[in-house]
Protein backbone atom coordinates (compact mmCIF):
# COMPACT_ATOMS: atom_id res chain seq x y z
CA UNK A 1 0.00 0.00 0.00
CA UNK A 2 1.03 3.51 -0.39
CA UNK A 3 2.77 5.11 2.70
CA UNK A 4 3.62 8.72 3.61
CA UNK A 5 7.00 9.57 4.43
CA UNK A 6 8.50 12.69 5.64
CA UNK A 7 12.59 12.80 4.84
CA UNK A 8 15.33 14.83 7.56
CA UNK A 9 15.43 17.11 4.20
CA UNK A 10 11.49 17.79 5.38
CA UNK A 11 11.07 15.90 1.91
CA UNK A 12 7.63 14.72 1.90
CA UNK A 13 6.71 12.06 0.24
CA UNK A 14 4.96 8.85 -1.00
CA UNK A 15 6.16 5.52 -1.88
CA UNK A 16 4.46 2.13 -2.57
CA UNK A 17 5.83 -0.83 0.31
CA UNK A 18 4.66 -4.21 0.16
CA UNK A 19 2.22 -5.38 3.09
CA UNK A 20 3.13 -8.94 1.92
CA UNK A 21 6.27 -10.96 1.32
CA UNK A 22 6.47 -14.21 -0.23
CA UNK A 23 9.95 -15.28 0.09
CA UNK A 24 9.82 -18.00 -1.97
CA UNK A 25 8.83 -16.03 -5.09
CA UNK A 26 11.16 -13.23 -3.71
CA UNK A 27 14.60 -14.91 -2.86
CA UNK A 28 15.93 -11.06 -2.80
CA UNK A 29 13.82 -9.60 0.02
CA UNK A 30 15.21 -12.58 2.60
CA UNK A 31 18.88 -11.55 1.62
CA UNK A 32 17.83 -8.08 1.69
CA UNK A 33 16.12 -8.42 5.41
CA UNK A 34 18.95 -10.25 6.35
CA UNK A 35 21.20 -7.52 5.10
CA UNK A 36 19.24 -4.49 6.62
CA UNK A 37 17.96 -3.27 3.36
CA UNK A 38 14.58 -4.03 3.80
CA UNK A 39 11.90 -1.38 3.68
CA UNK A 40 14.72 1.08 2.59
CA UNK A 41 13.23 3.53 0.74
CA UNK A 42 15.38 6.64 -1.09
CA UNK A 43 14.26 10.21 -0.45
CA UNK A 44 13.48 11.30 -3.76
CA UNK A 45 14.61 15.14 -2.76
CA UNK A 46 18.03 14.46 -1.04
CA UNK A 47 18.74 11.20 -2.10
CA UNK A 48 19.11 9.74 1.57
CA UNK A 49 18.32 6.01 1.97
CA UNK A 50 15.60 5.98 4.59
CA UNK A 51 14.62 2.70 7.02
CA UNK A 52 11.09 3.72 8.37
CA UNK A 53 9.39 0.54 9.68
CA UNK A 54 5.84 -0.78 8.19
CA UNK A 55 3.95 -3.58 9.16
CA UNK A 56 4.17 -6.82 6.95
CA UNK A 57 3.50 -10.33 6.27
CA UNK A 58 6.12 -12.26 5.79
CA UNK A 59 5.64 -15.60 4.59
CA UNK A 60 7.42 -18.62 2.90
CA UNK A 61 5.45 -22.49 2.00
CA UNK A 62 4.47 -23.47 5.54
CA UNK A 63 5.90 -20.68 7.31
CA UNK A 64 4.73 -17.23 8.29
CA UNK A 65 6.27 -14.03 9.90
CA UNK A 66 3.93 -11.00 10.63
CA UNK A 67 6.34 -8.26 11.30
CA UNK A 68 5.24 -5.44 13.81
CA UNK A 69 7.15 -2.14 13.83
CA UNK A 70 8.96 -1.55 17.16
CA UNK A 71 7.23 1.71 17.58
CA UNK A 72 4.28 -0.31 17.69
CA UNK A 73 5.28 -2.46 20.31
CA UNK A 74 2.88 -1.56 23.34
CA UNK A 75 0.34 -1.29 20.79
CA UNK A 76 0.73 -5.03 20.54
CA UNK A 77 0.68 -5.89 24.09
CA UNK A 78 -2.69 -4.25 24.92
CA UNK A 79 -4.05 -5.93 21.78
CA UNK A 80 -4.60 -2.35 20.06
CA UNK A 81 -2.84 -2.51 16.95
CA UNK A 82 -4.93 -0.07 14.15
CA UNK A 83 -3.80 -3.57 11.66
CA UNK A 84 -4.98 -6.85 11.60
CA UNK A 85 -1.98 -9.60 11.95
CA UNK A 86 -4.16 -12.45 11.04
CA UNK A 87 -3.27 -15.79 11.59
CA UNK A 88 0.17 -16.17 11.47
CA UNK A 89 3.26 -18.74 12.87
CA UNK A 90 5.04 -15.87 14.09
CA UNK A 91 5.29 -11.81 15.08
CA UNK A 92 8.53 -9.91 15.31
CA UNK A 93 8.46 -6.70 16.85
CA UNK A 94 11.15 -4.68 15.48
CA UNK A 95 13.75 -4.93 12.79
CA UNK A 96 16.58 -7.03 14.90
CA UNK A 97 13.64 -9.67 15.60
CA UNK A 98 12.79 -10.20 12.32
CA UNK A 99 16.03 -11.09 10.97
CA UNK A 100 16.75 -13.39 14.14
CA UNK A 101 13.68 -14.88 12.74
CA UNK A 102 14.92 -15.91 9.67
CA UNK A 103 18.17 -16.53 11.19
CA UNK A 104 16.67 -19.22 12.85
CA UNK A 105 14.77 -20.57 10.83
CA UNK A 106 17.52 -21.16 8.42
CA UNK A 107 19.91 -22.53 11.35
CA UNK A 108 16.95 -25.07 11.12
CA UNK A 109 16.28 -24.38 14.58
CA UNK A 110 13.03 -24.43 16.82
CA UNK A 111 12.77 -20.75 18.01
CA UNK A 112 10.91 -21.56 21.17
CA UNK A 113 14.39 -23.64 22.13
CA UNK A 114 16.22 -20.62 20.92
CA UNK A 115 14.05 -18.58 23.35
CA UNK A 116 14.70 -20.80 26.39
CA UNK A 117 18.46 -21.06 25.97
CA UNK A 118 18.70 -16.95 25.60
CA UNK A 119 16.28 -16.61 28.65
CA UNK A 120 19.14 -18.93 30.31
CA UNK A 121 21.97 -16.64 29.22
CA UNK A 122 20.24 -13.27 29.61
CA UNK A 123 20.35 -14.48 33.49
CA UNK A 124 23.69 -15.19 33.78
CA UNK A 125 24.55 -11.79 31.84
CA UNK A 126 22.02 -9.22 34.39
CA UNK A 127 23.74 -11.50 37.35
CA UNK A 128 27.08 -9.23 36.52
CA UNK A 129 25.31 -6.37 35.33
CA UNK A 130 24.86 -3.25 36.82
CA UNK A 131 23.82 -0.97 33.92
CA UNK A 132 20.18 0.53 33.35
CA UNK A 133 19.87 -0.46 29.75
CA UNK A 134 18.01 -2.79 28.79
CA UNK A 135 20.24 -5.89 27.58
CA UNK A 136 18.86 -8.18 24.62
CA UNK A 137 20.13 -11.23 22.76
CA UNK A 138 19.99 -12.32 19.39
CA UNK A 139 20.78 -15.05 18.37
CA UNK A 140 23.02 -14.49 15.17
CA UNK A 141 23.92 -17.93 13.74
CA UNK A 142 25.45 -21.51 13.82
CA UNK A 143 29.00 -22.04 14.26
CA UNK A 144 30.57 -25.43 14.53
CA UNK A 145 31.50 -24.77 18.21
CA UNK A 146 27.17 -24.05 18.99
CA UNK A 147 24.86 -21.08 18.95
CA UNK A 148 26.41 -17.81 18.49
CA UNK A 149 24.17 -14.91 20.07
CA UNK A 150 24.64 -11.48 20.54
CA UNK A 151 24.10 -9.09 23.67
CA UNK A 152 23.42 -5.63 23.11
CA UNK A 153 23.18 -2.75 25.53
CA UNK A 154 25.80 -3.82 28.40
CA UNK A 155 28.42 -1.24 27.67
CA UNK A 156 28.08 1.97 25.24
CA UNK A 157 27.91 0.50 21.34
CA UNK A 158 29.67 -2.54 22.61
CA UNK A 159 28.52 -5.96 21.45
CA UNK A 160 29.15 -9.16 23.77
CA UNK A 161 29.43 -12.37 21.83
CA UNK A 162 28.46 -15.69 23.52
CA UNK A 163 27.84 -19.13 22.69
CA UNK A 164 25.72 -22.23 23.73
CA UNK A 165 27.04 -25.68 22.60
CA UNK A 166 24.77 -27.87 20.51
CA UNK A 167 24.49 -30.54 23.37
CA UNK A 168 22.90 -27.83 25.28
CA UNK A 169 20.46 -26.78 22.79
CA UNK A 170 19.71 -30.06 22.25
CA UNK A 171 18.51 -30.68 26.43
CA UNK A 172 16.52 -27.74 26.16
CA UNK A 173 15.16 -29.20 22.90
CA UNK A 174 14.19 -32.03 24.82
CA UNK A 175 12.81 -30.43 27.74
CA UNK A 176 10.44 -28.24 26.25
CA UNK A 177 7.19 -29.70 26.23
CA UNK A 178 7.91 -29.42 29.76
CA UNK A 179 8.77 -25.29 29.94
CA UNK A 180 5.63 -24.86 27.57
CA UNK A 181 3.47 -25.33 30.98
CA UNK A 182 6.37 -23.66 33.22
CA UNK A 183 6.18 -20.39 34.43
CA UNK A 184 7.90 -17.73 33.15
CA UNK A 185 8.49 -19.73 30.05
CA UNK A 186 4.98 -20.25 29.47
CA UNK A 187 4.33 -16.53 28.83
CA UNK A 188 7.04 -15.49 26.32
CA UNK A 189 6.76 -19.19 24.20
CA UNK A 190 3.04 -19.30 23.22
CA UNK A 191 2.52 -17.99 19.65
CA UNK A 192 2.89 -15.77 17.59
CA UNK A 193 4.89 -13.84 19.59
CA UNK A 194 7.43 -16.15 20.60
CA UNK A 195 10.48 -13.71 22.16
CA UNK A 196 12.50 -12.79 26.05
CA UNK A 197 11.65 -9.42 25.08
CA UNK A 198 8.44 -9.54 25.56
CA UNK A 199 9.15 -10.37 29.29
CA UNK A 200 11.43 -7.06 29.74
CA UNK A 201 9.04 -5.42 28.21
CA UNK A 202 5.88 -5.52 29.33
CA UNK A 203 3.89 -2.65 30.59
CA UNK A 204 1.32 -2.82 33.13
CA UNK A 205 -2.05 -1.65 32.00
ZN1 LIG B 1 15.33 13.83 1.82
Amino acid sequence: MKRKLVCFCEHEFESEVPDSVDLSEQPQARQAILEGEFQTIQCPGCGKALKPEFPVLVREPGWSVFFVPELDRVAYYRGKLPYPVGEVDRVAIGYDELVEKLRIREAGLDDRVVEVLKYYLLQKVLEHYEGEAEVRLLFTGLEPAGLVFHAHGLRDKEVGVMRVSRQMADKAAGQLEGKLREEPFSQFLAAPYVSINKLATETPE
